[in-house]
């Protein structure tokens, strides 16, 4: 598909192609993550890819938004995008903090000794945001955050707080502090993990603030504005996976003599979809290169994204029949991925009403 790219945006388009090949060809043996991680890192450094995600001050690529799409999208197409050690672990909100704060973790965290996790969704009970007041050189942190991904190995979790007397922050909160305590641990359908925590007056330096107090929610919306890139970039990728699929199933059918009429209406369906996901996407991607204010190309890139990912996979396995609910079918493991896609990172409901709020009270809409 033609994408306007230029010569540079294609080699690395091959070179993510290339990585995408290798990565599937790999012998995935689940009962080692470590040595399968350690492989895939050194592929994709060798790629060229895994450092795209980190700044140049931290000796990485720093790829431009367009960069991160072509990728994503390329090795989305080989259904890898998902794997763990593909891309470097990127500063993220740390990138914002203190000079002090980044010198305590910032490097430990870019070189993989700790991990972080981000603490934002809340329990749907909670009487009250988790807050904090001041107490001299320190915070003093109440309430819970009901869903980390990570959380059950992170060193610290990087948690939006409300400040008594200076509005919503960012607290780097590490998870061996006094107070600090997992309530649950649990799994969700994509497979990924997570914990939900609870704060109870855990005393934290007011240093470990990220950022001014008043500007958290901005920052935590900035960080969640670079994830749904990410996530609205790799389900373009797999949007063209599930077209190669049914192309090859339709090969298939007709080989062994079979009509296949009907099923030919939907795969076109399929891949005007994606041509209109992978448009909408790297259009926005270039929009942010250009430094405009996207946050609502970002928000219906991602939408249209995942929402037409898991219209695909359904039609898909429909297509493809009972063998592609077989546990070790791409297509059982690709449903269960974009099904939390459209909740993580700002359910689609939310987003739409992200959107018209935009357009129609602060006059910031332009899509
Ligand atoms: C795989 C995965 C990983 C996650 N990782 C993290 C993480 O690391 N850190 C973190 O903080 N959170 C994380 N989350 C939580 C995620 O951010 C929330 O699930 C998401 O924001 C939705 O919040 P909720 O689950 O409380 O649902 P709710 O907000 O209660 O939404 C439920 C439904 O109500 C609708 N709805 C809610 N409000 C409105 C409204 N105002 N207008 C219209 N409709 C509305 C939604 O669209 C949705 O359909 C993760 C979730 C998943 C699935």
């Amino acid at each position: 598909m033609p994408d306007f790219l230029n010569e540079a945006q294609l080699e690395l388009q091959g070179r993510a192609h290339d990585l995408g090949q290798r990565l599937a060809g790999l012998d995935v043996d689940p009962d080692y993550p470590e040595k399968l991680r350690a492989e895939i890192r050194s592929l994709s450094k060798e790629a060229g890819i895994f450092s795209l995600t980190q700044p140049r001050d931290y000796g990485g690529l720093q790829g431009s938004s367009t960069d991160l799409t072509i990728v994503r999208d390329s090795l989305g197409k080989w259904n890898v995008g998902h794997f763990p050690g593909v891309f470097g672990p990127s500063p993220g909100l740390l990138g914002q903090a203190s000079a002090e704060l980044k010198e305590a973790f910032l490097d430990r965290y870019l070189s993989g000794e700790i991990t972080g996790g981000f603490g934002f969704t809340e329990p749907s009970d909670a009487t009250r945001h988790t807050w904090a007041t001041s107490d001299g050189e320190d915070l003093i942190v109440n309430g819970a955050k009901s869903y980390v991904t990570g959380g059950s190995d992170a060193d610290f979790v990087n948690t939006l707080v409300e400040l008594d007397d200076g509005g919503p922050a960012m607290v780097l909160i590490e998870t061996n502090r006094p107070g600090v305590s997992i309530d649950r641990r649990f799994g969700s359908l994509d497979g990924s993990h997570h914990a939900s925590f609870v704060f109870t007056d855990v005393r934290v330096p007011r240093m470990h603030l990220i950022g001014e107090a008043g500007t958290g929610l901005s920052r935590a919306l900035a960080q969640v504005n670079s994830v749904r890139m990410a996530i609205a970039a790799d389900c373009v990728g797999l949007c063209g996976f599930v077209c190669e699929l049914i192309a090859n199933h339709i090969k298939k059918v007709e080989d062994k003599g079979h009509n296949s009429h009907a099923i030919r209406i939907q795969f076109g369906r399929m891949r005007a979809q994606t041509f209109a996901v992978r448009s909408a996407t790297y259009r926005t991607a270039r929009l942010i290169d250009a430094g405009e204010n996207s946050v609502n190309e970002v928000m219906a890139s991602k939408i249209l994204a995942t929402e037409t990912a898991t219209d695909l996979v359904d039609s898909a396995i429909q297509i493809v029949g009972g063998e592609a609910l077989v546990e070790s079918h791409p297509l059982a493991s690709i449903f269960r991925r974009v099904r939390a896609t459209r909740l993580a990172e700002g359910p689609t409901d939310l987003l739409h009403a992200n959107i018209s709020r935009g357009y129609l009270d602060l006059d910031v809409g332009r899509i």
